[in-house]
C-alpha cells in the first residue's frame, strides 16, 4: 500500500469520474447516433459497437491506474482484464455479423476488435509485465490511428473522424506519461495521466454536447421551421379552401357555407356579371386579366356597407348577398353600373350586367345560383343593364331544354318546310329570284328561325341542318330550270359556323354538279356575325366559291353595329339592309341621308343592293327612289312553298 493516501483516494475518484464520463459518453454516443445529418444505415449499431471498445479502452486504463495503485491485485485485474476479453470477442462477432450482413458501416470497428482481443490474449498469455501494458496500449492507438487515418480519408465520416481524435489524443496522452514518468516519478505521473485521460474524455463529453445540444438546437429549429411553414400551408389552405386567391374574395365554397348557416340574414342575392370579360381575357392575356379582376373586386368591395357579403363565384362574376330592402338594392345596383360607367379597370371600359332574386328559406343553393344565371342571361340577351328574377326564365329555360330534344330528333326526321320569299327588281317590277327560309312546326307550334337555329349552332347541329337547306334549294333550282327559268337565284342563309366547317367548298361542288345547277343562279348569305369569327378564313371561302361562280351577300346590314369595313375588305356581289333600317325609313332623315351615301357607294363598288322587310307602298316608292336594285317583302309576297312561288313566277311573267 502507498503512504500518500490521497492520491489512492484521487486515484478512485478520478477513475470513477472517468468511468461515469465514459458511460455518459456511451449514451451521449448513443443518442447522437438519431443526428438526423449523419443518418446512415445501422449509424447507431456502430456507434454501440464504438463506444463498447470505448468502454473497454476505459476499462483498461483503469485496471492500470488500480492495479498500479496496489488496488486490486494481479488476479482481480486478469479476471476484469479477461472480462474486456469476452466484450472485445462479441464485438468481433457483432462486427462479422454485420460485414456479413453488408452493413459495411461496422467494417471500420473489425480491426480495432481483432487488435485489442490479440493484445489482450497477448498480455495474458505472455504475462506482459503491467508496465508494458502502457506500450502495448500506445501500439494499439497507433494502428487504430492509422486504420481511423485511412477511413477518415476514405468516408470522411465524422464517427470515423471521433475515433481518430480519440486515437491520437490516446497516443499523446502515452507519450506524455512516458516522458513524465522518467521526470517526475510514477505516483506524479499517474495523477497527470488520469488528469489528461479526464481532460480528454472531458473534451469529448463536451465535444459530445455540443454535437447533441447542436443537433437539439438544429432539431427545434427544423421543429420551428417545420410549425412556421405547417402554419403558413395551413393558412394557405384555408385561404384557397375559403377564398379565391386572385381576388382575395370568398369563393363559392363559402358562399355555399354562408347560405347553409345564413341564408335568414339575407333577403337578396345579387350577381355581377363583367360582359365579353372572356374575349378581353383572351385578348389581353391572363395576367392582366387577372389584375382587373383584382381591381373590380376591391372596387366592388368598396360599395358595400358592412351588412352584405361579397363572394368571387366564377371567372367573371360576383355574387353579393344583401341583408336590405329593395329600394337599397337598387341604389346598389345604380352605384355599381356608374362604377362601371365611370371607371376604366387597367384602362380598359367594362359593362356589367346583373342580376338580382329574392333568398327566401325554402330556396336551395342550387336554385338559387339557376336564378341568377337565368337572370344573368336574361339580361345579356336582353342587353339591359340588370334585371330581377322572374319564374318565366325558369319557364323559358325549360322550354329551350324542351326545344334542344325536339331539335335533335327533328335533324333527323327533318320536318322542316324550306320556304322562299321572292325578290323583286325595282327596275322592272319582275321576280329574280327568292330567299329560302326554313320553317318548323313542332308538336303543332311554329316555332322561329330565329330561336332555333342559336340553339341548332349552340348544339353542333347547324351544318347538317344547312347541308339539307342547300341540298333542298339546289333541288327547287333544278325544278326551276327544268321548267325553263334558268335565271330565277336562290339566296341561301349560311350560318358562320357552316363557313367554318372542313371541306364546305367542296361540299358545295359537289351538290352543285349533284343537281346540275349553275352557280351564278346561288347567293349565299353571310351576316357580320360570321365574319367577326375569322375574317381571313371567310375571304378564302368566299374567294373560293366566288371563282366558281356562287355570288355573296351581306345579309342585315344596318341591324347591329354594321361597318363599312367589311366593304373595303371583302369582295362583295350584294347588300342586302336589314327590315329594321328598311322600317325607319322614310321618315327617319339620318338613315336616309346614311342610305342616300350607302347607295352611291355601293354602285361605285359595283354590289348591289337588296332591302329586305318591304311592307308598304311609301316604303317601296322610297327605296324605288334611292335607285336600290331589289327588295323583298310582305308587301309582295310572304315567304311561300316552291309549288305557290312558281305559280308566282308563271302568273308575274
Ligand atoms: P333573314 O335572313 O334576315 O330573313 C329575313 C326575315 O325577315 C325572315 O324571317 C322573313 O320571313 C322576314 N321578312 C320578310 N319579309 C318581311 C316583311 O315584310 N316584314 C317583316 N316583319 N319580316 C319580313 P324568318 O324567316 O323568321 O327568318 C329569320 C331569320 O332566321 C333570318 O333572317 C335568318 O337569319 C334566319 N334563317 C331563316 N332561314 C334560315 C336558313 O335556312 N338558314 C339559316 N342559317 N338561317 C335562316
Ligand atoms: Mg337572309
Ligand atoms: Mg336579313
Amino acid at each position: 500500500m502507498h503512504s500518500i493516501l490521497v492520491n489512492d483516494l484521487q486515484i478512485i475518484i478520478a477513475s470513477l469520474v472517468f468511468a461515469a464520463l465514459s458511460a455518459y459518453n456511451f449514451f451521449a454516443f448513443s443518442e447522437f447516433s438519431n443526428h438526423n445529418k449523419i443518418d446512415e444505415i445501422n449509424f447507431i449499431d456502430n456507434i454501440i459497437l464504438f463506444s463498447m471498445l470505448w468502454i473497454i479502452n476505459s476499462i483498461f486504463i483503469v485496471l492500470t491506474f488500480l492495479y498500479r495503485s496496489v488496488l486490486i491485485n494481479e488476479y482481480i485485474f486478469f479476471i476484469v482484464f479477461i472480462l474486456s476479453l469476452i466484450v472485445a470477442i462479441t464485438i468481433l462477432i457483432a462486427s462479422i455479423n454485420f460485414i456479413k450482413n453488408k452493413k459495411l458501416k461496422a467494417f471500420p470497428f473489425l480491426p480495432v476488435a481483432i487488435i485489442y482481443i490479440l493484445s489482450s490474449i497477448f498480455v495474458v498469455l505472455v504475462k506482459v509485465p503491467i508496465h508494458l501494458i502502457f506500450d502495448i496500449t500506445l501500439y494499439m492507438y497507433i494502428t487504430a490511428s492509422i486504420i481511423y487515418v485511412i477511413f477518415a480519408f476514405r468516408f470522411r465520416k465524422i464517427r470515423i473522424q471521433i475515433g481518430l481524435i480519440y486515437n491520437i489524443g490516446g497516443i499523446i496522452t502515452i507519450f506524455f506519461v512516458n516522458i513524465l514518468e522518467s521526470l517526475l516519478g510514477s505516483y506524479a505521473v499517474s495523477t497527470i495521466y488520469i488528469a489528461l485521460s479526464v481532460f480528454l474524455n472531458v473534451g469529448f463529453f463536451l465535444f459530445y454536447c455540443e454535437l447533441y445540444f447542436m443537433d437539439i438546437k438544429e432539431k427545434i429549429n427544423n421543429i420551428e421551421y417545420k410549425n412556421q411553414q405547417l402554419t403558413t400551408a395551413k393558412k394557405q389552405i384555408q385561404k384557397l379552401a375559403f377564398y379565391d386567391p386572385i381576388t382575395l374574395l370568398k369563393n363559392v365554397y363559402t358562399l355555399k357555407e354562408d347560405l347553409k348557416s345564413n341564408q335568414d340574414n339575407f333577403n337578396y342575392v345579387m350577381i355581377v356579371n363583367i360582359e365579353n370579360f372572356k374575349s378581353y381575357n383572351n385578348l389581353i392575356g391572363y395576367e392582366k386579366g387577372n389584375y382587373i379582376l383584382e381591381e373590380v373586386a376591391s372596387n366592388l368591395k368598396s360599395l358595400l356597407s358592412g351588412e352584405e357579403e361579397i363572394y368571387r363565384f366564377h371567372s367573371d362574376k360576383f355574387i353579393i348577398l344583401i341583408n336590405n330592402n329593395e329600394i337599397y338594392v337598387l341604389n346598389l345596383i345604380n352605384r355599381i353600373i356608374s362604377l362601371f360607367n365611370t371607371n376604366l379597370f387597367s384602362n380598359v371600359s367594362l359593362n356589367p350586367y346583373i342580376g338580382v332574386s329574392q333568398l327566401t328559406q325554402s330556396k336551395d343553393f342550387n336554385s338559387i345560383i339557376r336564378e341568377l344565371e337565368l337572370t344573368s342571361q336574361y339580361v345579356k340577351k336582353r342587353r339591359l343593364s340588370y334585371c330581377f328574377y322572374n319564374d318565366f326564365f325558369f319557364d323559358d329555360f325549360k322550354y329551350k331544354l324542351m326545344l334542344e330534344t325536339d331539335l335533335r330528333s327533328a335533324v333527323i326526321q327533318k320536318p322542316w318546310l324550306l320556304h322562299l320569299q321572292p325578290q323583286i327588281s325595282f327596275k322592272d317590277n319582275k321576280i329574280i329570284g327568292a330567299e329560302m327560309l326554313i320553317r318548323w312546326k313542332n308538336n303543332d307550334t311554329y316555332i322561329s328561325p330565329e330561336t332555333f337555329i342559336p340553339i341548332a349552332e349552340e348544339l353542333g347541329l347547324i351544318n347538317e341542318i344547312g347541308d339539307s337547306i342547300i341540298e333542298t334549294a339546289f333541288l327547287y333550282l333544278r325544278q326551276l330550270n327544268d321548267l325553263g327559268y334558268d335565271k330565277i337565284n336562290i339566296s341561301i342563309n349560311l350560318s358562320p359556323y357552316q363557313l367554318m366547317a372542313k371541306k364546305f367548298t367542296e361540299n358545295i361542288m359537289i351538290k352543285a354538279k349533284k343537281f346540275s345547277i349553275k352557280p351564278e343562279n346561288v347567293t349565299f348569305e353571310i351576316t357580320e356575325s360570321s365574319l367577326i369569327h375569322n375574317i381571313e378564313k371567310v375571304n378564302r371561302i368566299m374567294s373560293e366559291l366566288q371563282d366558281m361562280g356562287f355570288y355573296f351577300s351581306l345579309d342585315d346590314f344596318g341591324k347591329g353595329y354594321s361597318s363599312l369595313f367589311y366593304f373595303t375588305n371583302l369582295n362583295l356581289d350584294e347588300v342586302k339592309f336589314d327590315k329594321t333600317f328598311t322600317h325607319s325609313l322614310p321618315h327617319n332623315e339620318k338613315n336616309l341621308i346614311l342610305l342616300n351615301s350607302l347607295t352611291e357607294m355601293c354602285r361605285k363598288l359595283n354590289v348591289k343592293i337588296v332591302i329586305e322587310g318591304i311592307e308598304n307602298e311609301e316604303q317601296y316608292s322610297c327605296f324605288k327612289r334611292m335607285n336600290c336594285d331589289y327588295y323583298q317583302g310582305y308587301y309582295f309576297s310572304k315567304p311561300i312553298s316552291i309549288d305557290e312561288f312558281i305559280d308566282l313566277l308563271k302568273q308575274s311573267n
